[in-house]
C-alpha cells in the first residue's frame, strides 16, 4: 500500500491553517503545513505540528462512565448511557418544565455537529436553552457586528494584512496569538504602520511602531477622543458617512463630551499622542484597518468598544477597499461556524427564533413543523450557570468545553455544578476539571478521528478529515448527537442528516438568502480543491474562487433593513470592582504562550509543549513591585482577590506597569480570582480585570 495524504484544518485557533498528514504504509503518521493553502501558505504554529499527539494520550476517554450510588464513575455501554441521557432529562422535564434543561457547547467541533446538536435538543427534545463557549471569546464582536451592520459578518480577509498602510491592533497579540496572521503582517511590503493599543508591553507591541499602552478599560473614552480629533479637523469621510450610515450626528455631540485633556489624562496617554495617531490615520486614510481581539471582547464594555472601532473605520471611510475594516480576529478554530449554524443564540443560519417568517422558512427547508422551533431565545451562558445556581436548571449538559477551568470566578460555576440534579459531559478526557464531576461522561472523538467543516476568522469554510480511528468506544460527538436522538424517539425529524456532509448540505439549504449563503459550494471535495472558500458563496455564483480574496461592503451596502450601518456609542463608564487600599493591583489576564491553547486540556498532553512552557500558574510583575515585595522569578507569591487566594510563581517582567500584573489563562488559578461582570448586550465575560493584593507566600 503506498503513502496516503489526508489534508485537514487545524482544530486549535481561528486561523484555520491546513496540514497535510501522510499515513505511510507501517501505519505511521506525520504533518506538514499545506504550502498552497492560502491561509497558512506552508507554516503552521507548534500547536498545529502536534495536533495529533493530544489525541493518543493514555487519559481519552474510551467508555461511558456513569456514577453510581457511592458518587465513583464506571463503565457502562452506550445503550445504557443513552437510556440514562433520557430517562433522567425526561423525568426533569417531566417534573419541571422545559426551561429546566441546558446545554452549553463549544467552538471547537465542526458546524455540522453544532447544528445537529442545538437541532436534536431545540426542535426534536423540545429544549429552549442552550449556548457555547463562544460567549466567552467572541459573542461580543457578534453582537457589535449585527447591531453595526445587521448580520454577524465580519468583514475582511486575510489579504488586508498585507494590503494595509496603518494597522491598529486592540486587546490583540497576534505575535503569539495568531502567528500565522502576523507572517501575513510581515509579509506586507508597503512599509505599513503598525499601532497597537494594549495596557501591557505584548510581544505585538514589542515588535509595533507605536504603542499605546493606556490604563486597562479606558478603550471607549481613548477612541472617542480619537473620533473627536478625526472630526474635528475634517479628516472624515462625508461622502461615506452620508451615503453608507446612521447616528453620525448623535456621535459627534457624544465624542464632544469629553475635552481630549481629560481622555488622555484619563487614559495614561499623552494628548499629543492621540493627536498623532489621528493625523497618521488621515495621512494614509485609504487603507487604515483596525483589528481587535479578547482585550476588547472580554470587557465589561465589550460590544461598544468594538463598535468605538467600527465608527472609526465607518467615519474615515476605511471598509469594504483592500487594506480597510474593522475587523474581529476570531478565537476557536470554529468560533463563526457556531456564531451561525449552532442553533443556540440564532437560529440556524443566522436567522432569528423570535421572528415568525423565519421559523416558518427555517421549518419549510428542514421539512419540521413550524411547532417544534422554540419562539423564545435561549438564556446566554451566564444566565444558564445562575439558574443552575438557584435552582431553575437543573439538567446541564456539557459538550467539547471546560468552564471547571475557564469560566470566570470559578466558586459561582463549581456552585452552580454543585445545585443540579444530572450533569452529563461530553468530551475526549475524563480527566478534565468540568468532567471529574459529571454524574455521565460521554467519550468523543477529536478533530483527526471525525469529518465536518470549520469557518475561520475570514470567513473560510475548511474541511476536517478523519486520519484516525477514535479509542475504544469513543465516538464523533454527531455520532453521539444522532444515537441520542434515536434514544428520545425524534430520530425520524433527522432522517436527512445521515453524516456530517449530508447536515453540510442541509444547511446550505437553510442558509440560502441570508448573508451567509453557501449553497454555491459543491460539497467537500470543492472546499477542498479549492483551498476553502468564504462565504457568502450562493448558486450561481461566477467569481474566481481561485483567486477570491473576498471582503465585504465594497458596494456599500449593510445588512440593516436601511442599508446602511449603524454608528452605535455609550457613555464610557468604568469597572464596578476597582483597586482600592486592600486590593491595590490590577489582575490582567490573557494568553501566555504561542505553545498553549485555553485550557490546556490537549497541548499540555504534548511533550515538546511541555518541555517549552511552564507546567506551573505564574503571575507577570513589574521590577519595581517585585524589589518592593522582595521576591525574584520563580519565588512563590500569594495572589488573593475578594473571591478567593491563590499561590503561584513569580516572574519579574517589563510587560507589565507597576501596579499591574498579569496572569495567563493557561492555568487554573487565575479565574478563581476573576469577578463576574458581563458587558450588557454580549454578556460575554469580562475576564480582563479585576483588583488583587500580591504578597510574597
Ligand atoms: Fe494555525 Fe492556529 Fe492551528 Fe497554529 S493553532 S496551526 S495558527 S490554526
Amino acid at each position: 500500500m503506498s503513502d496516503q495524504v489526508i489534508r485537514t484544518t487545524c482544530s486549535y485557533c481561528s486561523v484555520g491553517c491546513n496540514l497535510d498528514i501522510t499515513i505511510k504504509a507501517d501505519g505511521t503518521r506525520s504533518l506538514k503545513p499545506t504550502k498552497e493553502y492560502p491561509v497558512n501558505e506552508g507554516f503552521c504554529c507548534p500547536k498545529g505540528f502536534h495536533l495529533l499527539t493530544p489525541f493518543l494520550s493514555e487519559d481519552r476517554g474510551v467508555t461511558p462512565l456513569l456514577k453510581n450510588e457511592q458518587g465513583v464513575q464506571e463503565a457502562v455501554s452506550w445503550d445504557k448511557a443513552n437510556e440514562e441521557f433520557v430517562l433522567r432529562f425526561k423525568k426533569i422535564i417531566a417534573d419541571h418544565g422545559p426551561e429546566s434543561v441546558a446545554f452549553l457547547s463549544t467552538g471547537q467541533i465542526p458546524f455540522e455537529e453544532m447544528a445537529l446538536l442545538g437541532s436534536v435538543t431545540k426542535f426534536g427534545m423540545g429544549w429552549v436553552h442552550g449556548d457555547g463557549n463562544t460567549r466567552q471569546c467572541m459573542a461580543t464582536a457578534a453582537v457589535a457586528y449585527k447591531q453595526a451592520f445587521g448580520f454577524d459578518a465580519p468583514p475582511f480577509t486575510y489579504q488586508d494584512f498585507e494590503e494595509s498602510d496603518l494597522m491598529v491592533f486592540v486587546g490583540s497579540n497576534p505575535v503569539i496569538n495568531h502567528p500565522i496572521m502576523w507572517n501575513r503582517v510581515k509579509k506586507n511590503s508597503r512599509n505599513p504602520l503598525i499601532v497597537v493599543v494594549d495596557p501591557r508591553s505584548t510581544e505585538t507591541a514589542k515588535q509595533a511602531g507605536a504603542h499605546f499602552g493606556i490604563e486597562p478599560k479606558t478603550d471607549i473614552p481613548f477612541f472617542y477622543a480619537l473620533a473627536r480629533i478625526l472630526i474635528e479637523n475634517d479628516w472624515i469621510d462625508h461622502q461615506f458617512i452620508a451615503d453608507h450610515t446612521d447616528g453620525f450626528e448623535g456621535f459627534v455631540d457624544k465624542v464632544g463630551q469629553r475635552s481630549i485633556a481629560d481622555a488622555a489624562a484619563l487614559c495614561g496617554i499623552e494628548e499629543d499622542r492621540i493627536y498623532e495617531l489621528a493625523r497618521q490615520i488621515h495621512e494614509q486614510r485609504g487603507r487604515v484597518s483596525f483589528w481587535w481581539t479578547m482585550g476588547v471582547n472580554q470587557s465589561h464594555q465589550a460590544t461598544r468598544t468594538a463598535q468605538a472601532l467600527i465608527n472609526l473605520a465607518l467615519i474615515t471611510g476605511n471598509i469594504g477597499k483592500p487594506g480597510t475594516g474593522a475587523n474581529s480576529i476570531t478565537g476557536q478554530a470554529n468560533a463563526m461556524g457556531s456564531r451561525l449554524f449552532s442553533n443556540t443564540t440564532n437560529l440556524l443560519g443566522g436567522h432569528d427564533f423570535l421572528n415568525a417568517d423565519h421559523r416558518k422558512r427555517v421549518a419549510d427547508r428542514l421539512g419540521i413543523p413550524v411547532e417544534v422551533i422554540p419562539t423564545k431565545n435561549s438564556m446566554p451562558y451566564n444566565q444558564i450557570l445562575e439558574a443552575a445556581r438557584d435552582g431553575r436548571i437543573k439538567g446541564l449538559w456539557f459538550i467539547a468545553t471546560n468552564p471547571g477551568h475557564s469560566w470566570i470566578n470559578k466558586t459561582e460555576f463549581f456552585d452552580a455544578l454543585k445545585a443540579l440534579d444530572f450533569l452529563v459531559v461530553q468530551d475526549l478526557y475524563p480527566t478534565t476539571e468540568t468532567a471529574v464531576h459529571a454524574d455521565l461522561f460521554l467519550p468523543a472523538a477529536g478533530s483527526g478521528e471525525k469529518s465536518g467543516t470549520f469557518i475561520n476568522s475570514e470567513r473560510r469554510l475548511g474541511v476536517v478529515q478523519k486520519v484516525m480511528d477514535p479509542p475504544g468506544l469513543a465516538k464523533s460527538d454527531y455520532d453521539i448527537f444522532l444515537g441520542l436522538a434515536n434514544a428520545w424517539g425524534c430520530g425520524d425529524l433527522f432522517a436527512n442528516w445521515q453524516n456530517p456532509e449530508a447536515a453540510f448540505r442541509v444547511l446550505q439549504r437553510v442558509a440560502v438568502g441570508q448573508p451567509c449563503d453557501i449553497s454555491g459550494i459543491e460539497g467537500y471535495s470543492m472546499l477542498l480543491e479549492n483551498n476553502g472558500v468564504q462565504w457568502p458563496y450562493p448558486q450561481g455564483n461566477d467569481e474566481d474562487i481561485h483567486s477570491a480574496h473576498r471582503r465585504l461592503f465594497a458596494d456599500g451596502k449593510f445588512f440593516t433593513p436601511s442599508g446602511r450601518a449603524q454608528i452605535l456609542f455609550d457613555d464610557y463608564v468604568s469597572p464596578t470592582e476597582v483597586p482600592d487600599e486592600q486590593y491595590p493591583t490590577v489582575l490582567l489576564t490573557g494568553r501566555g504562550t504561542m505553545m498553549q491553547f485555553h485550557t490546556q486540556t490537549r497541548t499540555n498532553k504534548v511533550p515538546f509543549i511541555r518541555s517549552k512552557t511552564r507546567f506551573e500558574g505564574y503571575v507577570e510583575l513589574h521590577s519595581k513591585d517585585a524589589e518592593i515585595l522582595g521576591v525574584k522569578t520563580d519565588d512563590k507569591v500569594k495572589v488573593t482577590s475578594r473571591r478567593a487566594s491563590v499561590t503561584v510563581s513569580a516572574v519579574v517582567s517589563d510587560g507589565v506597569k507597576p501596579g499591574q500584573v498579569f496572569m495567563p489563562m493557561h492555568y487554573q488559578e487565575t479565574n478563581w480570582l476573576t469577578y463576574t461582570a458581563f458587558d450588557t448586550y454580549s454578556f460575554e465575560p469580562s475576564y480582563k480585570y479585576a483588583a488583587v493584593k500580591v504578597e510574597k507566600a
